[in-house]
């Protein structure tokens, strides 16, 4: 299998540590609000690898961690805990707050029929891990007490920027408006663990050898991923947005405290972007997949459009690519469902179309190309019935697309138009026209169709007699 690897800036052999065994982590989301569909493009990516790499034969363990602490509004280490923010936004606990959120991840994760991780370990489970590292950090001099708290030292580790390929001009926070920590040794030092600068009002502390406090956002994949996958690690992946300074400082400082190179492939997913040009949890309304779904779509056309562009290309959403991608989506299953099993499974052509299937995965995960594999099968007159099925239920083992579940939710005509008149209701409710919004609640329910509010947008039910 090829694999691009963000460390070498090239598509590679991809050989695992250790023979047939991949030990892969994704990071998992910040749980201070839900995830949008583009958070959702990025986990989408992962599985596609980790189900790429079981159908190659590869036995894999997956960890992924799920943030609810020490994540700052700013990449860099300015600005407060994103799950502060969220606590003080609703009024609630930071635990009751990453609950609510971890389960809304996990709900729509799962709607797009990706598959749970096999360790999903919250950042605040693994707190003496983080202690035992920066411990042993600062006795080999790679980290310094300042202020009151940790940092690691990045002049110490060779090659810092060895991920982005750039040199010191890229500085964390370069991005935002920052006015500089002076407690750092270099701009491009990093917390490991907060005690005096970012105490004020924080819920959640911990004791530590250098006073009670809470641990940065870096320090927990690192602990993390080497509590339950070891010191050599195959796989790490994000979205692209990760590579800096996030995936940076997790090298820098868990090579410095194993003492030798840690993980092998960086793989990083391009963004979901929307025609303002970024998606983002900060702004108003956030489209999740649920929302999706609340307005009539079956998430799975979601998916089906994320495989149909590469993971490293950005993906551009608006709703006419969705409805695009859900018509050809729909027509898809139709065709599937119109084959009749007949004749047996000829071993030949099975063996033929899966080595074709596969090599588009093997060149960097092409799923786009997969896919069209699937169209030229579908037109093959020279297969029967039987085998047809049987190859598409072997290539949905990576789409997961529910190519033959008999059960997928395709939307009809009248979805298409309750979508409509819900997407003009919420138009005039935001333009204050209330009359309006009330006239096509109450049309729709004279047709037997009862409009729900929820948090997330408006879903429907057909009432019944
Ligand atoms: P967060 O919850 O903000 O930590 O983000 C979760 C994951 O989603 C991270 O790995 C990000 O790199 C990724 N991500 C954030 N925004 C986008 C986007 N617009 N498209 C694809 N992935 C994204
Ligand atoms: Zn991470």
């Amino acid at each position: 299998m090829k694999l691009y690897n963000t460390l070498t800036r090239k598509v590679e052999d991809f050989i695992p540590h250790e023979e047939n065994k991949v030990k892969m982590y994704t990071c998992g989301p910040t749980v201070y609000h839900y995830a949008h569909i583009g958070n959702i493009r990025n986990y989408i990516g992962h599985d596609i690898l980790y189900r790429t790499l079981k159908f190659l034969g590869y036995e894999v363990t997956r960890a992924m961690n799920i943030t609810d602490v020490g994540h700052l509004v700013s990449d860099g280490d300015t600005g407060d805990d994103k799950m502060e923010v969220a606590r003080k936004r609703e009024n609630k606990s930071s635990m009751e707050i990453a609950k609510y959120y971890t389960d809304a991840f996990f709900n729509d994760y799962k709607k797009v029929n990706c598959i749970m991780p096999d360790i999903v370990s919250p950042a605040t489970d693994n707190i003496d891990e983080y202690i035992k590292i920066i411990t042993n950090l600062i006795d080999k001099d790679f980290a310094y007490i300042s202020g009151g708290n940790v940092y690691f030292d990045t002049s110490k580790f060779n090659n810092y920027y060895c991920l982005t390929n750039q040199d010191s001009n890229l500085v964390v926070g370069a991005r935002e408006d920052v006015t500089a920590d002076s407690n750092k040794r270099n701009q491009a030092d990093f917390v490991l663990w907060f005690t005096t600068s970012k105490f004020e009002n924080h819920e959640l502390l911990w004791d530590s050898p250098w006073g009670k406090g809470y641990p940065g956002w870096h320090i927990e994949c690192t602990g993390i991923s080497i509590k339950y996958l070891g010191e050599y690690l195959d796989i790490h992946g994000g979205g692209v947005d990760n590579i800096f300074p996030h995936h940076t400082n997790e090298i820098a400082q868990s090579e410095s405290y194993l003492g030798h190179k840690w993980c092998k492939y960086w793989f990083h997913n391009e963004h979901l972007i929307d025609e303002s040009g970024k998606m983002s949890k900060s702004k108003g309304e956030i489209l999740t997949v649920s929302y999706l779904e609340n307005h009539g779509f079956n998430p799975l056309s979601f998916r089906f459009m994320c495989l149909g562009s590469h993971y490293r290309k950005q993906l551009l959403f608006t709703n006419d690519n969705l409805i695009h991608a859900e018509d050809i989506y729909k027509k898809l299953l139709k065709k599937i469902s119109n084959i009749k099993e007949e004749g047996n499974n000829d071993k030949n052509i099975f063996d033929l179309y899966i080595e074709k299937f596969k090599t588009h995965l093997e060149n960097d995960l092409n799923t786009s190309n997969a896919l069209s594999v699937l169209y030229e099968l579908l037109k093959d007159n020279n297969v029967n019935g039987t085998t047809k099925l049987s190859i598409i239920k072997e290539f949905d083992k990576v789409l997961a697309l529910d190519l033959c579940d008999s059960n997928t939710k395709i939307p009809t005509e009248l979805d298409d138009e309750i979508r409509v008149l819900i997407n003009k209701r919420t138009e005039a409710k935001k333009n204050k026209n209330f009359e309006e919004a009330d006239r096509i609640r109450n049309d729709l329910l004279e047709k037997g169709i009862k409009l729900i509010d929820t948090r997330e947008g408006t879903s429907y039910e057909f009432i019944k007699d």
